[in-house]
C-alpha cells in the first residue's frame, strides 16, 4: 500500500506547490521509489477544459483523455509517470458525483452532507490505485483557509487517520516575506499559515518555505519552535534560475531526507541524480542561442502555453542551445507586414487556439515561414492554418477557411478545408457529436495512433512509423482536399490509422515545416525532449549558423 504525502499551500498563492511535488516525487524516484502525482482542486468547474487559458494557464490533455489542471504537466515533466484522468479532480467533479448518486438513489434515502458524503468521495478519490505505487503525492489547490479548500483538508484529515500509524504525512508550503527597511525575512506569515492549518486538525510535518534569500539558523529554530515541526524538517525553497534545478536545489536542502525521516524509513536508500545532474549540464553549459516566435492569441500570459515553452527549453538541452522563446501577438499582422516582426528569428511555431480572433495573422505568419523557408512548426490550430494558407496560396482556393470560424460568426463564408468531426473511432468504438453539443469534455481527446509515410520527414524524425500523441481538437483537415493540396507540394505524411484523419502535414522542398494536429509538447521531458521539438530546435539552429 501507498505511503501517502500531502501537499498543502498557505500565505499566498503562486508559490510554485505544484512544482515542488513534482520536484519531491523525482527525489523519491531518485531514492528508487515509484510514485504517482494527484491534484485536487476545490474550485467548482468540473474540469478545466471550459475555462479559459487567462484564467488558469493550460489545459494538461493525459493519455486516457482528460482535460486537467497544468500542474499534471509539471507531474509528468519531472518524473515521466504519464498522468490519468484518476490524478485530477475538482470540487465540481466531486459534487457532480455526489449528486449524480443521490439522483439514482445510492445513498438509500439519507440527507447527504458535506462531511461524510463529500468528503467519502474525495477520500474514493485518494485512494484509487493506492497499491501500484510506493509513494501517492496528493496537492491540494488554493491556500488553507480558503472557504472551497475546506471538504478536501477535512478528507485528508480524516484520510490520515483512516490509515494505519505512519501512512500519512503533511507537508506545508508556504512563503517567508523579506522586509528590507528591517533587512529580515518575517516568520508570522507562516506562524498563521500553520495555525489555521492546525485548527482543521492538521499538523503538517514537514515546512517548505519560499525565500528571496537563505533562512538564518534562528529564523529556522523559531518556525520549527512556533510551528511545533522538527527543526530539520523546515526546508527552504530558495528562488531558483531555472525550474529544473529544483530537485537538486531540495536534495541539497534536505527535502527527501526529511521525507524519509517522517516515515521513519531507514536506512535511507541512496539518492541517483546523474538525469538531474545531466539535465543541469545541458541547461547550464548550452552554446549559442535560437530565436523561436511564437505567433499566437494568448500571449499575455505565459502559463496558457507552458508545455510548449518547457518542450522548447528541452529541444534547446539536445541541441545544447538556449532557446529564447518570444511571443508575438497573431493579430498585428492582420494590420501589418509579419516580415519586419519575423525577420531575425530562426524557427517560428504557431501553436494550438480556439476562435476566429488572430487566425487570419497565424495564417500570415505560416506563409512567411513557407516562402522563407524558415522552420515551422504548426501545432493543431497551427496545423489548421498552415493547411488553410497552402490552400489559399497554393492550390489557388481563395475562400479556405475553417468551418469554426463560420460557426462562430453565424454565417457562411469559407469552403471548410477544416470541418468540424462529427464521428470517430477510439479504440473499439465510434464516438459521434454536434456541432451544438455541450462544450465540457466533448473534444476529440487523448491519446491517438498515427501512422506515417515511410521515407517522410516526420517518420525520420520520429524514428518510426506508427506513433501515438495527445489531442484536443473538434475540427480537423479535411482528406477531400488531400490530393490537390499533395500536388501542391503539401504532403499529408501522417493519417489516423483508418486513413480517414490527417495527423501531420509537411511541406516538400521547405528544410523544415510541419503541422501536427495532436499536441507534441505534451509529452516532451527534460531527460527525454520530444523528437519533434528537439528536431525543430536543430534545424533552428541550423539557421541560425548560417545567417
Ligand atoms: N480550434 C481548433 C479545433 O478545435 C484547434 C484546437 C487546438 O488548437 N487545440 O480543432
Amino acid at each position: 500500500m501507498a505511503r501517502f504525502i500531502f501537499i498543502t499551500g498557505g500565505v499566498v498563492s503562486s508559490l510554485g506547490k505544484g512544482l515542488a511535488s513534482a520536484a519531491l516525487g523525482a527525489l523519491l524516484q531518485a531514492r528508487g521509489f515509484s510514485v504517482r502525482l494527484r491534484k485536487l482542486d476545490p474550485y467548482l468547474n468540473v474540469d478545466p477544459g471550459t475555462m479559459s487559458p487567462f484564467e488558469h494557464g493550460e489545459v494538461f490533455v493525459t493519455d486516457d483523455g482528460a482535460e486537467t489542471d497544468l500542474d499534471l504537466g509539471h507531474y509528468e515533466r519531472f518524473t515521466g509517470v504519464a498522468a490519468r484522468a484518476t490524478d485530477s479532480v475538482s470540487s465540481g467533479r466531486i459534487y457532480s458525483t455526489v449528486l449524480e448518486k443521490e439522483r439514482r438513489g445510492d445513498y438509500l434515502g439519507k440527507t447527504i452532507q458535506v462531511i461524510p458524503h463529500v468528503t467519502d468521495e474525495i477520500k474514493d478519490f485518494i485512494s484509487i490505485g493506492e497499491d501500484e505505487v510506493d509513494f501517492m503525492l496528493c496537492e491540494i489547490g488554493g491556500t488553507v483557509g480558503d472557504i472551497e479548500g475546506l471538504p478536501f483538508f477535512e478528507a485528508i484529515r480524516q484520510f490520515s487517520q483512516d490509515k494505519p500509524l505512519g501512512q500519512c504525512i503533511f507537508m506545508h508550503l508556504t512563503l517567508l516575506p523579506y522586509i528590507a527597511s528591517a533587512g529580515e525575512l518575517k516568520t508570522k506569515p507562516t506562524q498563521h499559515s500553520v495555525k489555521e492549518l492546525r485548527s482543521i486538525g492538521i499538523a503538517p510535518d514537514i515546512l517548505l518555505l519560499r525565500s528571496e534569500h537563505p533562512i538564518p539558523e534562528k529564523e529556522r529554530e523559531k518556525i520549527a519552535q512556533f510551528c511545533n515541526v522538527r527543526k530539520d524538517a523546515v526546508i527552504a525553497a530558495p528562488d531558483l534560475e531555472t525550474i529544473y534545478e529544483a530537485p537538486l536545489a531540495y536534495h541539497r536542502e534536505g527535502l527527501d531526507q526529511a521525507v524519509l525521516d517522517a516515515f521513519r524509513i531507514s536506512p535511507a536508500p541512496r539518492p541517483e541524480l546523474s538525469r538531474w545532474e545531466d539535465v543541469m549540464d545541458r541547461l547550464v553549459n548550452a552554446e549559442g542561442e535560437v530565436r523561436v516566435a511564437i505567433v499566437g492569441k494568448y500571449t499575455r500570459l505565459e502559463d496558457a502555453y507552458k508545455s510548449i515553452a518547457e518542450a522548447l527549453t528541452h529541444g534547446g538541452m539536445a541541441n545544447r542551445v538556449r532557446v529564447k522563446s518570444e511571443w508575438i501577438d497573431a493579430e498585428i499582422f492582420e494590420r501589418e507586414d509579419p516580415a519586419p516582426y519575423l525577420e531575425g528569428f530562426h524557427a517560428i511555431l504557431v501553436p494550438g487556439g480556439f476562435g476566429e480572433r488572430g487566425t487570419e495573422g497565424k495564417i500570415k505568419a505560416a506563409q512567411f515561414a513557407r516562402e522563407r523557408k524558415i522552420p515551422y512548426l504548426g501545432i493543431c490550430l497551427g496545423m489548421q492554418m498552415a493547411v488553410i494558407e497552402a490552400a489559399r496560396n497554393l492550390g489557388g482556393m481563395a475562400d479556405a477557411g475553417s468551418e469554426e470560424f463560420d460557426h462562430e460568426a453565424g454565417r457562411k463564408r469559407f469552403t471548410p478545408v477544416v470541418y468540424h468531426l462529427k464521428e470517430w473511432v477510439k479504440g473499439n468504438h465510434t464516438v459521434a457529436r454536434k456541432l451544438d453539443d455541450d462544450k465540457g469534455g466533448t473534444m476529440r481527446l487523448g491519446a491517438y495512433t498515427a501512422s506515417l509515410t515511410k521515407g517522410s520527414k516526420v517518420a525520420q524524425v520520429y524514428g518510426c512509423t506508427s506513433i501515438e500523441e495527445r489531442h484536443r481538437h473538434r475540427y480537423e483537415v479535411d482528406t477531400k482536399f488531400r490530393e490537390s493540396l499533395e500536388q501542391h507540394g503539401l504532403c499529408f505524411s501522417g493519417m489516423s490509422p483508418d486513413g480517414r484523419l490527417p495527423e501531420i502535414v509537411e511541406v516538400k522542398d521547405h528544410p523544415w515545416f510541419i503541422g501536427v494536429q495532436f499536441h507534441p509538447e505534451l509529452k516532451s521531458k527534460p531527460f527525454a525532449p520530444h523528437p519533434l521539438f528537439a528536431d525543430f530546435v536543430r534545424a533552428a539552429k541550423e539557421v541560425e549558423r548560417l545567417v
